[in-house]
């Protein structure tokens, strides 16, 4: 096959193999392997050394061994659900070949008396004599080869036999030759210089080839490559979106900044000029503001809304629950109080009436700021002369919503993301290449180290006499209980528990949320909490982020060792944003393990969100960490940010100089089309692109 032919291949569904029917197809497609590249990517998860054919007087019970014999004698027994067996024997001695749920027939022609045959199982001891039961290969001794070796072992499903698997995975693997190479020489070098096919049928056969090894890691640099090429392309094109520039004089952000009470940060300042050039340009924005929890991105995002609004422009500011909406809203009024900018705000709970007329005063633009839940994306929502789009902690936004996103609005329409979820530096290219990104790392001077204690199961006394201490200063405490057991049918009653027993404790003033409530009961909940008509908030689950507690001071968080760090972090951060000194408290049953211990030392030592993601990912492997599993980055087949953080340093420096033209368009394709991600960016609204 040439290149083109390899290359359709590869892209073809698993049917056009030899053995793979409906049955199997369906067996396959449960593994997630529908396409030939599937199985490519399919990894063994283990080899089994079936080399090294044993004379029968020289087995070892237990272990997997391959034998050559001579097929003896049939005991085919007349009762059923007794086993079928076969003796067969070598010049050293004896051995009993027994088949539970086989047919004589089959076991007549794979075992003809007489025969020499290759046999291939676990060694047994039974009744003082040696057994293979239900063997994995038989074969004549022609074919000993296809045995009698290192057999990679993958993760099947009941009914796909490593047999029927291996006739596929061996099709693939000798057809896949002869591609042109599509990385650079010095890039190749670097990578380990394997030829593509090679690694890939090296990974696929050699027991010694691990993560770090060459042909593993030439395969995961592509991937690499291929992730961050699409987010590139994607970005080119973003980049060409053309727009009417906006004009402003910071008039109306220039006063609310003055009216705020504190002062910016220096950090905060420089992204703000860079929103306000990309504003101010006639491209159109595509910004992610990246920051800790609590570290101050929604006033940078009003600021924004400010300008577009004094250039004439509307605004949407969108937010992922009603409550945060609320905040927003509220903080928005307050800000824009001495202005002229009228501000509304949309949710599911908004009433018909008031529906109608945003939607009315939306089309003759006498709204400038709209502030609310998905429903402001709704179709029967029209806007006069949108400008710019807020989207405020939406974790779910992958590379697709985020290309939907782009298409969106009107060609005018600027864009701005907010994430609290602190991405390393090292993927910050591969999860948002396609944006810019300002990232917000100072926190303002006046926020003060949450203090972090870690104490005992069995002091919990201690811990309850200083929360009513905390309780008398006017604070309040987010009481943490985590689902112990994983099982489908959740398990809240330690949250019950722990709330009842509060309740005795603390006259009735604690609430309780878990995953059970529906949006309006927890928002109920939540509401009383923040209205303070509540001391304690019992929960199970991570608090929505983005909400500011101004009175919590106090996060209690139990069985803490079942938390990552950067969860126990985002918890963290949830206390401690008005004056008072914020505190988190680290419960824990005896018997901490190393990496509990570690964990809790970097939280006691750390306040920086980016740091913590970068310890949590050392410790946890990048695919836990939470934020990640959101974010797409964990579809990774094979690469891994913390074996080959210096792939990624490599392909973010190629990428710069590798322009996908029609040259190179087919070689790189071909990359895409391997991972999968060829179609992504022709999703790209071309209407938008203005050459
Ligand atoms: P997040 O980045 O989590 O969205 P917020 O924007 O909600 O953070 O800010 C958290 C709190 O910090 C808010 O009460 C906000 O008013 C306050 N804040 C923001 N910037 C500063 C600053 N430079 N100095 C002092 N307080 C600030
Ligand atoms: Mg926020």
């Amino acid at each position: 096959m040439n290149q083109l032919e390899i290359q359709k291949f590869l892209t073809q569904k698993v049917s056009i193999l030899n053995g793979v029917g409906a049955k199997i197809k369906q067996l396959l497609k449960r593994k997630r392997i529908e396409k030939i590249s599937d199985l490519i990517w399919n990894l063994p998860e283990s080899f089994t050394d079936r080399s090294n054919i044993k004379k029968l007087n020289d087995l070892e019970i237990g272990k997997i061994t391959t034998i050559n014999v001579k097929v003896v004698k049939y005991n085919f027994p007349r009762i059923r659900n007794l086993p079928n067996k076969v003796i067969c024997d070598d010049e050293t001695g004896k051995i009993e070949i027994t088949f539970f749920n086989s047919r004589e027939g089959y076991i007549r022609k794979a075992l003809p008396l007489n025969a020499r045959v290759i046999v291939s199982g676990k060694i047994n001891y039974y009744k003082n004599k040696y057994q293979i039961t239900n063997p994995s290969y038989i074969v004549p001794v022609s074919q000993e080869s296809y045995v009698n070796r290192i057999i990679p072992k993958y993760s099947l499903t009941e009914g796909l036999t490593e047999k029927i698997y291996r006739k596929l995975i061996d099709q693939v693997l000798l057809k896949i030759s002869n591609l042109n190479e599509w990385h650079d020489d010095t890039t190749l070098r670097k990578i380990g210089n394997t030829s593509w096919s090679n690694a890939v049928r090296n990974i696929h056969n050699d027991q010694n080839k691990n993560i770090n090894s060459k042909s593993y890691r030439r395969l995961a640099y592509d991937e690499i490559l291929s992730n961050l090429l699409v987010l590139s392309q994607i970005r080119k094109r973003i980049k060409k979106f053309k727009k009417i520039k906006k004009n402003f004089n910071n008039i109306v952000s220039q006063n609310i900044i003055n009216n705020f009470g504190f002062q910016l940060t220096k950090n905060q300042h420089h992204i703000i000029d860079e929103i306000n050039k990309d504003i101010k340009s006639d491209f159109k924005m595509f910004r992610l503001l990246q920051g800790d929890v609590g570290s101050g991105k929604t006033i940078i995002s009003l600021i924004a809304a400010a300008n577009v609004i004094e250039s004439g422009w509307q605004v949407v500011l969108m937010a992922p629950t009603e409550i945060l909406v609320n905040q927003h809203y509220e903080l928005a009024k307050k800000i824009f109080k001495s202005s002229k900018i009228n501000i509304k705000c949309l949710t599911g709970k908004t009433s018909n009436d008031e529906k109608k007329l945003i939607y009315k005063n939306l089309q003759n633009h006498k709204i400038n700021f709209l502030i609310g839940t998905h429903a402001l994306f709704q179709k029967n929502v029209i806007y006069k002369k949108l400008g710019l789009i807020i989207i405020d902690e939406q974790h779910k936004f992958g590379v697709k919503q985020r290309i939907e996103l782009s298409n969106k609005g009107e060609k005018n329409c600027d864009i701005l993301l907010m994430s609290a979820t602190p991405i390393p530096r090292t993927l910050i290219l591969t999860i948002y290449g396609d944006m810019d990104v300002s990232r917000l790392i100072e926190k303002p001077s006046n926020r003060k180290h949450i203090l972090t204690f870690s104490k005992p199961d069995s002091k919990i006394e201690e811990v309850l006499l200083y929360i009513k201490k905390q309780i008398k200063n006017k604070s309040q405490i987010f009481w943490i209980c985590p689902l112990i057991s994983e099982s489908k049918k959740l398990d809240y009653s330690a949250a019950i528990k722990k709330y009842e027993f509060l309740s005795k404790k603390f006259e009735k003033r604690v609430g309780l949320i878990h995953g059970k409530l529906n949006k309006d009961e927890k928002d109920k909940v939540l509401k009383k909490f923040l209205n303070g008509h509540l001391d304690i908030l019992v929960s199970t689950t991570v608090i929505e982020v983005g909400i500011d507690f101004p009175n919590a001071n106090v996060i209690v968080i139990e069985n803490s060792n079942k938390f990552g760090l950067s969860q126990l972090h985002q918890l963290r951060g949830r206390v401690g944003r008005g004056e008072n000194q914020g505190a988190c408290i680290l419960l824990y049953k005896n018997n901490l393990s190393k990496n509990a211990i570690r964990r809790i030392k970097i939280l006691k030592s750390s306040n920086d969100g980016f740091y913590i993601a970068e310890e949590d990912m050392k410790l946890r492997g990048f695919g836990d960490v939470l934020g990640f599993q959101q974010s797409g980055v964990k579809d990774f087949k094979l690469a891994d940010p913390i074996h080959h953080k210096d792939l990624f340093n490599l392909a973010e420096k190629n990428i710069k100089e590798i322009e996908l033209n029609d040259k190179n368009f087919f070689k790189y394709n071909f990359l895409l089309k391997l991972f999968d991600k060829a179609d992504i960016i022709n999703q790209i609204s071309e209407e938008k692109i203005i050459n």
